[in-house]
């Protein structure tokens, strides 16, 4: 909840400081968090774990980062009040969804470190920059994004090229988890699909052959210096991270380096600070494809929670306080599969239940993250759980039996 400020010794710390902002100090140093969702909650548990204390900006009370940070900013992402009260608090501040405004990140960084920065996350609020970012890029990264055209108009949907049908008409902003996207086979389905959302900037994109989906987390400090995390191999349903499965048991090694250079290449090109995550198509004749940029840490990078040195949180933490970052090693295989609100009612019923924790946790390598969230609602994500082994089929024995006892179609 918010209370009066007391705390403003960061008020005096230089910013175009280079210096680490350690944690354990007197008095406490405080690191801010933009949004109260679970990435939110999953980094404040970190960074508290590192001695730091937490802010959270969020305007839902009830929402899980603000049900553990050390305050929460009860208010509008772009409310200058709580900005500057949070840029006051904060010696660094950062931000777990994409859709925080450039001018709220601009508003932070007078007076806190603000990582990643708003011109790296505006790219990742619009597809059309994003995709021409790709592109510019692929010349050192050596992968393209799909092809693709700007819908901005009605227009535009007259000189289609033939070859971009049939294709994905998507907004160009506040798209997620699928939502504001529509699979097209005409010129006819394109127009409607267009009117059907109300005529906002889109992108056609077209349909490609998909073998199978990847995704690379990278982060890089301020001191330029990045790293790279093993490659991810994801299963979507009804749009929404079903699994992770790492090591990716279609990744060739040829794709896993190829995936991770073009990672670096763009991490170093945006000239990023923090965690980003970067999704890969590969088709069906092993090509590579880029597909979008979260300018965070990703649903695809829980596994480094449990299977990793160094988590994706974890490195959060360490670049923004421009600390040195920690090893991406993975020492265990790893799946992950995440629990959605379904999991709380009796089949297809409204009927409520609870799920059998007890029983997952009798899977000795179950590990089980709940993220807080008061409501189950079908589709909502509520927490995930990782299984990791000394072998990848061990690993997906003890998923198979985890699905079983939660009712999960594998
Ligand atoms: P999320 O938030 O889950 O990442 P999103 O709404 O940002 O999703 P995308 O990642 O672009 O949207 O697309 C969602 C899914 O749709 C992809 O993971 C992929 O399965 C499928 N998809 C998207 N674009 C294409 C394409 N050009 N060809 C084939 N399949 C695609
Ligand atoms: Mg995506």
């Amino acid at each position: 909840m918010q209370q009066p400020l007391k705390n403003t010794s960061t008020l005096d710390l230089p910013l175009a400081s280079s210096a680490p902002i350690l944690p354990g100090t007197t008095p406490p140093t405080w690191l801010g968090v933009m949004g109260g969702g679970q990435l939110g909650r999953m980094f404040t548990h970190q960074a508290q774990a590192m001695g730091y204390k937490v802010a959270v900006l969020e305007p839902e009370p009830d929402c899980p980062a603000g049900h553990v940070a050390d305050r929460h900013f009860l208010a509008n992402y772009s409310d200058a009040f709580a900005l500057a009260d949070m840029a006051a608090l904060c010696a660094a501040v950062t931000t777990e969804f994409e859709n925080v405004s450039a001018q709220s990140l601009a508003t932070l960084a007078q007076h806190s470190f603000v990582a990643p920065a708003a011109a790296s996350v505006s790219v990742a609020q619009d597809r059309m920059l994003e995709k021409r970012f790709f592109t510019a890029c692929a010349k050192e990264s050596t992968v393209l994004p799909a092809p693709h055209k700007l819908i901005a108009s009605a227009a535009d949907i007259d000189d289609i090229p033939a070859d971009l049908l049939p294709g994905i008409l998507k907004t160009v902003r506040l798209g997620y988890d699928g939502k504001g996207q529509a699979r097209v086979r005409t010129l006819d389905e394109v127009r409607q699909a267009f009117a059907d959302m109300n005529g906002v900037e889109c992108v056609l994109e077209k349909m490609l052959p998909l073998a199978y989906e990847v995704s690379v987390l990278v982060v890089r400090g301020a001191d330029a210096k990045a790293v790279v995390c093993p490659i991810a191999e994801n299963v979507h349903r009804d749009g929404i991270l079903f699994t992770t499965t790492v090591p990716g048991p279609n990744v060739s090694d040829e794709t896993a380096k190829r995936a991770q250079h073009a990672a670096l290449v763009i991490i170093e090109q945006l000239a990023y600070v923090g965690v980003l995550c970067i999704e890969f198509f590969v088709l069906q004749d092993g090509s590579l494809v880029v597909n979008e940029v979260a300018p965070r840490p990703h649903n695809s990078g829980h596994y480094t929670m449990d299977a990793c040195v160094t988590s994706q949180f974890a490195q959060q933490v360490r670049a923004m306080a421009r600390l040195p970052l920690g090893d991406t090693r993975q020492h265990s295989p790893a799946v992950m599969l995440n629990i959605l609100g379904d999991v709380w009612f009796e089949g297809d019923s409204d009927q409520a239940r609870e799920p059998a924790w007890d029983k997952i946790l009798a899977l000795p390598s179950a590990h089980l993250h709940l993220y807080g969230k008061a409501q189950p609602r079908r589709g909502r994500k509520m927490g995930h759980i990782t299984f990791i082994a000394a072998t990848l089929p061990a690993a997906q024995q003890q998923l198979a039996a985890a699905c079983a006892i939660l009712g999960i179609v594998l």
